[in-house]
């Protein structure tokens, strides 16, 4: 994973960074700031939200022209001052660099490509603004960037607008907007945090070839150490407006100095704990899933207007016992969503069987913000479900039960008299946990708790809810959209692609000897603590994007995507097998080895 870097005798200084401050109103959010990247380098900006990592790139960028205030230092590009405290913000000297001498990728191409426009018009006026081509000779520039950043049908994405693309193909018609002019420094703002984990690996792979071929200067801003680590050259970590450290990627890695560097590192998922598994053996079912399909009726297709059914789930089965812990695993389209509205009874249209076995079951969402209503006190939020269940005698034995549940999520009795709009995003996730903890469930129900929450607060949730686990013998179905996280929480783990189960076992089995060939590049794609293991990984990369649902490919559903592809996969949907005891999956690769293995 050590990401060389070319030497070159001509390295330029593309970007000085020097004692750079900025103030909102008074308030200094970016302090004394010093970065430099050189032309060929990858420069990563990592630090969790606040830290000020984002307001210094697009104060380099020119931005924040109205609302900032250079209060002291200056920004250099090319060895040309842009900023600089107590001078005007020059427009027309922004103007002049930005898009041709740097340009800039954001996280959400959605919301930075215009819906109304097609995309290639949109990448078109970047090299129309910037130069004198003409059209036709712009129109062949469009479709050899799109070639270059991998968008294979360039004509076609020319002429789709932006919502008729994945969210892969968006960021890739980003970065061709990005790179087109060939930018003497490019920055990239968490430019792979929307997308699904082996669209990230592509992406990145992407950058880094970007990076190489053309020896522009990038700087690239992360909340994610580990993606950091992947594709930096050095890093820059911040934390409240201040650098706390800044080095060579692997000297930070191997020998963090300041304790905030060490933390994040620990909190990276793959730090975590190992398993224990804490599950006793048990036959009793909390959760029966059986042959379930969700569906969807379209009746958009037909002038007759009959209803067409689009699958979003397709025949998924398993069992959760008591006590147990299930990781159930996927990207966009796998399913995730809808597996969890029909197990919660919100899915209207569906076959099969969903059956819990245990009383008030319970949930613990993705965002903490969205599901807890800011102007509530803490107290009545986790009070509520015990006086509805009438699970105190009286007021006294209500307030000892609400202080020992927030004691219990590492919180105070002190909390419970405040508002939850007082609270940080990972506190408000142990409100979350406490309020569904009032009602002694049996099985709790966690849809993505941690993906909206920062590095180093995820590694202290995942770690609670093991604890909790533990302590009060919960059964546990755990939603998570990549391996890293469940790894830590799950005796067993299912793994989903486009609406079907494709493997599930035991999570040590899993992780070991992994059979079906998307869990093997879902795999590669979680980060090992291990900087020797980690380096000497072969990283699978997926080409292509996680076909669209509604219209999965005929076969294996893997088909288009897969490595080991053979004549069959095209024409046979694989059945789930147990392969070796205890573990399943669906692919033609084991049709015939059954005996072997
Ligand atoms: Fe790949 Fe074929 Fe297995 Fe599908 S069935 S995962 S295409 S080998």
């Amino acid at each position: 994973m050590k990401v060389e870097q070319q030497k070159d005798s001509k390295q330029k200084k593309i970007v000085q960074i020097e004692d750079l401050s900025v103030s909102f109103d008074g308030m200094e959010v970016v302090k004394h700031v010093n970065i430099e990247v050189n032309s060929g380098e990858i420069v990563g900006i990592v630090g969790e939200s606040g830290s000020g990592k984002s307001i210094t790139s697009l104060t380099l960028m020119g931005l924040l022209s109205k609302q900032a205030q250079v209060t002291s230092g200056k920004i250099i590009v090319d060895g040309e001052v842009l900023r600089e405290a107590d001078r005007p913000f020059d427009e027309k000297l922004y103007r002049r660099f930005q898009g041709s001498r740097m340009s800039m990728i954001f996280q959400e191409p959605m919301t930075s490509l215009n819906p109304t426009k097609k995309a290639g018009v949109q990448v078109d006026e970047i090299v129309r603004l910037h130069t004198d081509l003409e059209k036709e000779k712009r129109y062949e520039k469009v479709l050899e960037t799109f070639q270059a950043v991998g968008l294979k049908d360039a004509k076609k994405v020319y002429d789709s607008y932006p919502h008729q693309l994945s969210g892969g193909m968006r960021q890739r018609v980003m970065i061709a907007m990005a790179v087109i002019l060939h930018p003497d420094l490019i920055i990239a703002d968490e430019p792979t945090t929307a997308l699904d984990v082996t669209i990230q690996t592509q992406i990145v792979e992407l950058l880094k070839d970007i990076n190489k071929s053309e020896q522009n200067a990038m700087l690239f801003i992360t909340h994610d150490l580990n993606l950091a680590r992947r594709i930096c050259h050095k890093v820059v970590v911040m934390k409240d407006g201040v650098v706390v450290e800044a080095d060579e990627t692997e000297k930070i890695f191997m020998h963090p100095k300041e304790a905030y560097t060490r933390n994040l590192i620990e909190a990276v998922p793959s730090r975590l704990k190992p398993r224990v598994s804490v599950k006793k053996e048990s036959n009793t079912k909390v959760l029966t899933v059986k042959d379930l399909s969700v569906y969807y009726e379209d009746r958009s297709n037909s002038i007759f207007k009959k209803k067409e059914k689009q699958y979003a789930v397709e025949h998924v089965s398993f069992d959760v016992y008591e006590g147990e812990s299930l990781g159930l695993v996927g990207e966009s389209g796998c399913g995730k969503t809808s597996l969890s509205k029909a197990i919660l009874g919100m899915q209207e249209h569906m076959s099969g069987e969903v059956s819990c076995h245990v009383s008030r079951p319970q949930m613990i969402f993705q965002d903490p913000y969205a599901s807890l209503d800011p102007h509530q006190k803490v107290y009545d939020i986790i009070a509520e479900g015990i006086q509805i269940h009438r699970l105190a005698a009286n007021k006294e034995e209500e307030r000892k039960r609400v202080f020992e549940l927030l004691e219990m999520v590492g919180l105070t009795a002190e909390h419970a008299a405040r508002n939850v709009h007082e609270f940080s995003g990972g506190q408000r996730q142990r409100i979350g946990i406490a309020r569904a903890l009032s009602v002694n469930p049996k099985f709790l129900f966690c849809d993505e708790p941690i993906s909206a929450l920062d590095v180093s607060i995820q590694a202290q949730i995942v770690n609670l809810l093991m604890k909790l686990q533990k302590e009060q013998g919960l059964t546990m179905l755990f939603i998570a959209h990549d391996l890293s996280v469940v790894k830590h929480i799950s005796d067993k783990i299912g793994v989903m692609y486009l609406g079907k189960m494709v493997e599930i076992s035991q999570a040590s089995q899993l992780y070991d000897s992994p059979l079906h060939p998307y869990t093997k590049a879902l795999l590669t794609a979680v980060p090992i603590a291990d900087p020797d293991v980690s380096r000497s990984r072969k990283r699978i990369i997926l080409e292509g994007d996680v076909p669209s649902p509604v219209n999965p490919p005929a076969g294996c559903r893997f088909s288009g995507r897969c490595k080991n592809c053979m004549e069959i996969c095209r024409q046979e949907e694989p059945e789930m097998r147990e392969v070796k005891k205890g573990h399943w999956t669906a692919c033609h690769l084991y049709d015939t080895k059954m005996e072997e293995v």
